[in-house]
């Protein structure tokens, strides 16, 4: 770990108060509400993450995400050293790791920015509780989403659970501009680092130090400089076309900024402007429209966190009480079939190839696997959530287990039964079947319209070693109505 280390840090000839910022899922230094208020409180500064075991250890967490992560710390590392103080790293659980590390440097306070899932709101609570019992001051802000939970409710002051009037109060409201990075700080004397490294702080792990293997190049750099360049490629271009283009698979149309959303490497107030930016030069309705979808898609990412806020047991299972009844068939040879992409249906396959390979997949094929995995198998959309969970290097509750609920219908959507036909998925996003063909290389010699319906000769099928269709879609689709029905659902299908 790099280091900066100063005499003791006076301010007017007096010890300034030393405050620790404890960073989660905001792995910047500029645009960060909490770090902002910190830094405005007190010179003397110094941020602290956690590699918590309670998260590491979970079986869900994957090998690509943990590396992105690394990456972010790594950079986030050299921007304290920028501004003359530390990014402190512990491996422990934050109660009581935090707490020690507080402790022993007397620090005044401890701030962060809150998070919407039940478990980090869980152990937030018993960290707040913790330090204020030691008479050590605990300052939380809302930092991930533009608008926080409180804000936006129903007239009848309840939490949304239908987008379409969230997106209207949401996108009706005045948004914070961004905020300054931090600077000019005063981090840990040399007496204080050694205190610090006595409570267990560490040099930055690698991912593979800590269990996780990624042996692919990452598919989106890591870092707050990465991610700020990434946004400003996506405003020069794509965000002009984001409405015709985000649905094909084939083509760069979409910013691929979610994991830097998911770990906060961008600031959200950062990306709202840059969309309000080039609205400003925007020259057609065409264009206007298309930001538009854009803020639209922010304006998802943040409904689903609301969501989460206000109902934690979403984390567990379905929203809609029929769901926790439905009779699954869960066949173990076919969801391994699909894990590996061998369900004979090609545009699901080369989805789940991508996911596999890469640890990202494009979004209109997250749509079309969610509904074969849970319509065409008939496999509980849990077991597809964890699967993505432990594969995507953007796997992040809330938006994963949002979009898993739509797909199964088991969500808020008002819209309950959609089945997506992968032929004509294919057709419409992928016509060429460019998507397939880069994905499934075996299969580059066959034909576009087979490649599309799926329908391939036996010849082609035994040159490829490639499977025949596990399922019929036709009759899967009829059987998944009929036990939706059943369930007394209760839905026009
Ligand atoms: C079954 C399923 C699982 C998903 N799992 C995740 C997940 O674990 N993590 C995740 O970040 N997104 C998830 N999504 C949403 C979406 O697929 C990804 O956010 C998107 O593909 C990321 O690519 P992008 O950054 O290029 O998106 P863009 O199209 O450029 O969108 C911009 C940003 O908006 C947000 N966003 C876009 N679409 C959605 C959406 N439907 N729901 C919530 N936020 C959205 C993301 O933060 C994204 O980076 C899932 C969708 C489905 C259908």
């Amino acid at each position: 770990m790099t280091v900066s280390t100063h005499a003791a840090p006076t301010l007017n000839g007096r010890m300034a108060d030393l405050i620790l910022f404890w960073h989660r899922r905001d792995l910047r230094h500029a645009d960060n509400v909490g770090l902002s208020a910190a830094r405005q409180r007190s010179q003397h500064i110094v941020g602290v993450f956690c590699l918590d075991p309670s998260i590491l250890q979970r079986d869900d967490v994957a090998p690509a995400r943990v590396t992105y992560m690394i990456g972010c710390l790594e950079a986030l590392q050299e921007e304290y050293t920028k501004a003359s103080s530390q990014l402190l790293i512990l491996k422990a659980n934050p109660a009581p790791g935090v707490v020690d590390l507080a402790i022993a440097l007397n620090t005044k306070a401890v701030f962060w920015n809150k998070d919407v899932e039940p478990y980090s709101r869980d152990r937030d609570r018993t960290v707040a509780s913790t330090l204020r019992e030691q008479g050590i001051e605990v300052v939380t802000f809302w930092d991930q989403i533009l608008h926080e939970p409180k804000e936006l409710i129903t007239g009848a002051g309840n939490p949304y659970t239908v987008y379409g009037p969230f997106w209207r109060n949401w996108s009706s409201k005045q948004k914070s501009a961004p905020l300054i990075p931090l600077e000019n700080a005063i981090g840990l004397s040399e007496t204080e680092q050694e205190t610090a490294n006595q409570a267990g702080v560490i040099a930055l792990p690698s991912a593979k130090d800590l269990g996780f293997v990624w042996t692919n190049p990452l598919v989106i750099e890591p870092g707050e400089a990465a991610a700020k360049s990434k946004l400003g490629d996506f405003c020069d271009r794509a965000i002009a076309d984001y409405s015709e283009q985000r649905d094909f698979p084939a083509n760069s149309g979409t910013s691929q900024l979610s994991a830097a959303l998911k770990f906060g490497a961008i600031g959200i107030r950062t990306v709202w402007a840059a969309t309000l930016e080039v609205e400003k030069y925007a020259r057609s309705d065409e264009v206007r429209n298309s930001i538009r979808v854009w803020q639209q898609e922010l304006a998802w990412r943040e409904f689903y966190q609301h969501a989460l806020y206000a109902f934690p047991e979403l984390a567990e299972g379905p929203y809609r009480t029929p769901f926790k009844e439905f009779p699954w068939e869960n066949n173990e040879d076919h969801f391994q079939a699909w894990c590996e992409g061998r369900t004979g249906y090609p545009i699901v396959d080369a989805a789940m190839r991508q996911i596999n390979e890469v640890g990202w997949m494009h979004n209109r094929c997250r749509m079309i696997v969610a509904s074969f995995l849970t319509k065409d198998l008939i496999i509980n959309w849990q077991r597809g959530e964890k699967y993505f969970m432990q594969r995507l290097i953007d796997g992040d509750l809330s938006a994963n287990n949002g979009g898993w609920q739509w797909s199964a219908s088991s969500g808020m959507d008002p819209k309950p039964l959609r089945i997506f036909n992968p032929a004509s998925q294919a057709k419409k996003f992928d016509p060429e079947a460019e998507y397939i063909r880069h994905w499934l290389p075996e299969l580059r010699s066959v034909d576009t319209a087979d490649l599309i319906s799926g329908n391939l000769s036996s010849s082609d099928r035994d040159r490829a070693n490639y499977p025949a269709p596990i399922v019929d879609h036709n009759q899967q689709q009829r059987r998944f109505k009929e036990l939706y029905q059943r369930q007394k659902i209760g839905v026009q299908v």
